[in-house]
């Protein structure tokens, strides 16, 4: 019979088997591995939530780069005074105008 906390067993003889793998352990101790560390994942979703993917952060500022409200110095938006770079980057930002162009 084995133990259900190493994997390992011992014979009648006396002699020790070890448990084949350490997949075992790891079943143990789900937090200490990388897949499943509770932290890693909350961060990941949060992630995915608030910030938008490159692609729609490009076609932003490609759109904001030929807006007239574009400041080039200093990368705002001169309606809303917002700085671009984290206003692009926020999946829920909006263009203030009245008729967002994005
Ligand atoms: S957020 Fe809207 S108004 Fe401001 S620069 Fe970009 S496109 Fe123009």
């Amino acid at each position: 019979m084995g133990c259900t906390g190493c994997g390992g067993s011992v014979s009648n003889k006396g002699s020790v088997t070890k448990r084949k793998n350490s997949s075992t352990n790891s079943k143990r101790t789900p937090w200490r591995t990388k897949s499943v560390n509770p932290i890693v994942g909350v961060a990941q979703r949060l992630k995915d939530k608030l910030v938008a993917k490159q692609p729609l952060r490009t076609k932003r500022m490609d759109i904001c780069k030929s807006c007239e409200f574009y400041d080039e110095i200093l990368v705002r938006c001169k309606d809303c005074g917002c700085f671009l770079k984290p206003k692009v980057l926020l999946k829920e930002s909006v263009c203030p105008l009245e008729e967002p162009k994005w």
